[in-house]
């Protein structure tokens, strides 16, 4: 893919959050519009460098949720796409999604990511059979995260040192694109503030 690089996957979620914010629509909205973006960025990178067999040999399933136990940055825009999921769920969802918050941050208040994932440390959005709770609005680092052996995320998760191999190109992809979700808002007059996932669905909780 010759001439296709990291910075084109920010450019492609920057034009696409831009133009929703252009147009009016909110945070929300460019947020939907950069995933919507990247995941045609990403489906054109993985045919130009015929990615569909490492694609296919992926570990990642529903279900499997290892990698939902570590801080993931956001911005204010990708947790207004997380609350708008959480308060269209059932009073007694939601008010478990915020149970779990605080039961995490409890644990996890001050911890750096090394240490939150060594005390294996559940997302709140995290549900008891191991499914995302709130999947079609997941933050960008959550589409990012991928992996190619399950069991070594398993090892990883219960304390052993081992290199998990991932497909680099999907996680630098959505790296990009958050930040390019970033530089549109910024652009528009927001100021996207770094949170972590957790603390900041706590903060929901608060109002
Ligand atoms: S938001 Fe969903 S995908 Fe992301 S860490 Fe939490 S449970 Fe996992």
């Amino acid at each position: 893919m010759a001439g296709i690089g990291y910075s084109d996957a920010r450019r492609a979620a920057f034009d696409a959050a831009a133009a929703a914010l252009t147009q009016g629509q909110g945070p929300v909205q460019a947020t939907r519009a950069a995933i919507a973006a990247t995941d045609t960025f990403f489906a054109m990178v993985s045919t130009a460098l015929n990615l569909e067999a490492q694609l296919a040999a992926m570990a990642c399933a529903a279900g499997c949720s290892w990698c939902c136990h570590q801080i993931v940055g956001i911005t204010d825009a990708e947790l207004a796409l997380v609350a708008e999921a959480i308060a269209a769920k059932p009073a007694k969802a939601r008010k478990a999604i915020f149970a779990r918050a605080k039961a995490a941050m409890a644990r996890g208040k001050g911890m750096d990511q090394r240490q939150w994932w060594a005390a294996r440390i559940r997302c709140p959005l995290l549900e008891d059979d191991g499914l995302c709770g709130i999947h079609e609005a997941r933050p960008l680092p959550c589409r990012a995260h991928n992996s190619a052996d399950a069991d070594a995320c398993r090892r990883s998760f219960l304390g052993e040192p081992v290199r998990t191999p991932v497909l680099a190109a999907q996680q630098g992809i959505w790296a990009n694109a958050q930040a390019g979700l970033a530089e549109a808002l910024l652009q528009a007059g927001y100021q996207p503030r770094p949170l972590a996932l957790a603390e900041a669905v706590l903060g929901l909780a608060k109002g």
